[in-house]
């Protein structure tokens, strides 16, 4: 029988590793986010023997199923991808930030083969798929270790990592986690090394010199009316900077991927403020530690090992700190914790709500709330109002689903209050290494912090206007430069449909499928490894990346690629 079931979407390990391992285009990577799991009661109920279709008012995909006890009845979870996005909503609301999780979709058994890649780029008019990868040539010879490396993967930016290199080949990566370690290994693969442009005879890439990609690339953004410039996030502060000028001197609008993860954390943090701290004030205080709508353990996985188990300042290690989770579904993290605190999905505002409620000793008239036991609700704000000092780690489970930035109101107004009692604090886990840096960059420059526009010569920020899943869907933009990005893995589908309409320029150091729907493809050097730069930590701590590898004969770091992007349409449009 079939079921409707909430659909809910985020990160694995598996995602990650594969990504970085195989890429996108591999196999693993399909197994790992071609998949929904799914409480074993509801795969009984609906009879699913081989794969599973899931539909929804925007789409319908056929995957693989994966039991899993962890996951509640009534929840289907899909890892981020090209599959899950198929289903997922490009309403934001006016917030910018499209609804990615806690939607209705209708689950059936199928005998069908699950969804292959290339019949979801057909479906956005694709015809032939255009990937051709390449391993970046490295030299071996001479050995030598890096000290103090950061990765360039997560918000967490690990900077204690030691990497082992023979030549230019990846030997050894030690104190990184699998994503961070797949990340160094495999940096010389799945590369872009040559530029290309899209013929207009045949459809089919051909190879061309930087110099006319960039000349193509220009001539894009100089003809374009309100050209959107999007990415910067898995990039350093420095190209930022030279995009905001990009947009400015287009005409344009320049986004970072905050408009997909925690933009409504930043509009609620300009609504009410916030109370930060820097990881390492976490390590050595923090006392309590409640982990909410986020799963470091799959998405931040050093994060547990920085700041939960080792011996801080006043706190003697993990038996000395309390853990909290506070999830729709048993994550791994939820495993490791104290105390695990089952959520319905799409209810935390109300339970927010009712916590304030609790804290200032109303009574809670009804048993439960977003399925919490009331008991639970007084129990979990004693423990909170008693703590020596704590801090609330969140992520997109607070930021995708219904309420938006709401949610991130009232979870800063609860920690403001609960600082009336204890001392406490709020984190957000960013996603993308610097997407952060992009942020403070922006805000800067512009006084705005994504989703800034310039076509009235001015920087305005509207969210749900001029952000970029808003601005694709409504068929604003009529050009695309995308910048260490893959938007098309990554959006609702409504977004990518017309992404696909206008011309878009793709600068990325790896193929994507972005990257093989370009109609100008510009090769980067991997920031962190062929090229330095500075990023910002998921606490606003700056830090600096290393390069300890020259970067493919002809392939420029992004800062170059954008300089000389600029000049040339300085000069098309003669303003230079
Ligand atoms: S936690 Fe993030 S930054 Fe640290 S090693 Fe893993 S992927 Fe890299």
């Amino acid at each position: 029988m079939p079921l409707t079931l909430k659909l809910v979407t985020g990160r694995t390990i598996e995602q990650g590793r594969s990504m970085e391992s195989g890429g996108k285009f591999s196999d693993i990577y399909r197994r790992a986010v071609a998949v929904a799991e799914m409480n074993p009661k509801d795969i009984e109920i609906i009879g699913i023997k081989d794969n599973v279709k899931i539909t929804s008012v925007y789409g319908s995909i056929v995957v693989n199923v994966k039991p899993n006890n962890d996951i509640p009845p009534g929840t289907v979870f899909i890892p981020m991808g090209p599959w899950a996005n198929l289903l997922t909503l490009p309403i934001t609301e006016g917030t910018g930030m499209p609804t990615l999780k806690n939607i209705d979709v209708y689950v059936e058994a199928t005998s069908e083969d699950a969804t292959p890649l290339d019949a979801i780029l057909r479906f956005f008019g694709v015809n032939k798929i255009h990937y051709k990868p390449a391993e970046r040539p490295l030299s071996v010879g001479i050995k030598r270790v890096v000290y103090d490396v950061p990765c360039p993967f997560c918000g967490e930016v690990c900077d204690f990592l030691t990497i082992e290199l023979d030549g230019e080949k990846t030997s050894r990566v030690l104190n990184a986690c699998p994503i961070g370690h797949a990340k160094f290994m495999n940096y010389y693969r799945h590369r872009v090394l040559t530029p290309m442009i899209r013929q207009e005879s045949n459809g089919d890439f051909m190879e061309v010199d930087l110099e006319y990609a960039l000349d193509k690339a220009a001539e894009i953004l100089a003809n374009a009316k309100y050209p959107l410039i999007y990415g910067l996030s898995s990039t350093c502060v420095e190209v930022t900077e030279l995009a905001v000028e990009l947009a400015e001197i287009t005409r344009g609008v320049v986004d970072n991927t905050t408009t997909l993860c925690h933009g409504p954390t930043v509009l609620a943090v300009q609504e009410v403020g916030s109370v930060r701290i820097t990881l390492g004030m976490a390590m050595n205080l923090a006392d309590t530690i409640v982990f909410w709508g986020c799963n470091p353990m799959n998405a931040h996985i050093n994060h547990i090992r920085r700041i939960i188990l080792p011996e801080g300042r006043f706190v003697k290690g993990r038996k000395e700190r309390k853990i909290i989770v506070i999830d729709i579904r048993r994550t791994d993290t939820a495993k490791l914790a104290d105390i695990f605190i089952q959520i319905e999905p799409g209810k935390d505002y109300e339970l927010f709500t009712v916590l304030r409620m609790a804290l200032r000793d109303y009574d809670i008239e009804v048993p439960s709330v977003a399925g919490v036991p009331r008991e639970k609700i007084y129990e979990l704000i004693e423990i909170m109002r008693t703590a020596k000092f704590g801090v609330i780690f969140f992520g997109m489970g607070l930021t995708q689903g219904g309420a938006k930035y709401k949610n991130l109101e009232e979870v800063i107004k609860l920690v403001q209050e609960l600082n009336e009692w204890s001392k406490w604090a709020l984190l957000p886990m960013r996603g993308h290494y610097n997407v952060t840096g992009s942020n403070h960059a922006m805000l800067w420059l512009t006084g705005y912090p994504y989703g800034v526009d310039f076509s009235r010569g001015f920087p305005k920020m509207i969210p749900g206007v001029t952000t970029t899943i808003d601005l694709l869907v409504n068929g604003d933009v009529d050009a695309a430069l995308i910048i260490a990005s893959d938007p098309v893995a990554h959006f609702p589908q409504k977004a990518v449909e017309n992404l696909m309409r206008i011309p878009k320029i793709v600068v990325d150091p790896f193929w994507s499928l972005s990257a093989s729907v370009a109609d100008v493809l510009i090769p980067s050097a991997v920031t962190g490894v062929e090229c330095e730069g500075t990023v910002y930590r998921l606490d606003d701590v700056p830090l600096r990346l290393k390069k300890f590898v020259e970067p493919p004969k002809g392939v420029l770091c992004d800062i170059d690629i954008l300089s000389k992007l600029i000049d040339r349409v300085k000069k098309l449009k003669g303003l230079a």
